[in-house]
């Protein structure tokens, strides 16, 4: 049996504790670092109602469905995760607004966190386009 690294999409076998390519040490690395930056700083925002509200409202806006992986990668994926499209540390007025967030799964919340530090507006400009497709996508249905 094999498996598929989500990162490198190198097809490697189970037997194998992780990725041959080290990427099972780059995510956790990564994913570290994301929860520094994003989390650590703003903990009691975090744990607030608001922000179990809003995270709940932006998962049932994009249908549970990661919109990276589906307009970048097509794939269709689970999110797990409401990210700020303006980061909280930068704008904490928008870290309220439903407008701001995106539901994604954990790879694609780490490849955009990656992509932020080299390209902060190529980055959101594509998240907002990939919204508004969504949008269009969804507005059509049941109607
Ligand atoms: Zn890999
Ligand atoms: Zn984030």
């Amino acid at each position: 049996m094999n498996r598929i690294c989500p990162r490198c999409r190198k097809v490697y076998s189970y037997n194998l504790k992780g990725c041959p390519n080290g990427c099972n040490k780059k995510t956790r690395t990564e994913s570290n670092r994301i929860y520094d930056k994003c989390q650590r700083e703003h903990q009691s925002f975090y744990n607030s109602k608001e922000w179990k509200r809003l995270r709940e409202a932006c998962k049932n806006r994009f249908s549970n469905l990661c919109l990276w992986s589906l307009y970048k990668h097509k794939r269709v994926v689970t999110g797990t995760t409401a990210h700020h499209i303006v980061p909280l540390s930068e704008d904490k007025l928008k870290g309220s607004l439903l407008s701001n967030l995106v539901y994604l799964s954990d790879e694609a919340h780490r490849e955009i966190h990656k992509l932020y530090e080299s390209n902060q507006t190529g980055t959101i400009k594509e998240i907002r386009e990939f919204i508004q497709v969504w949008e269009v996508e969804t507005e059509g249905r049941g109607i």
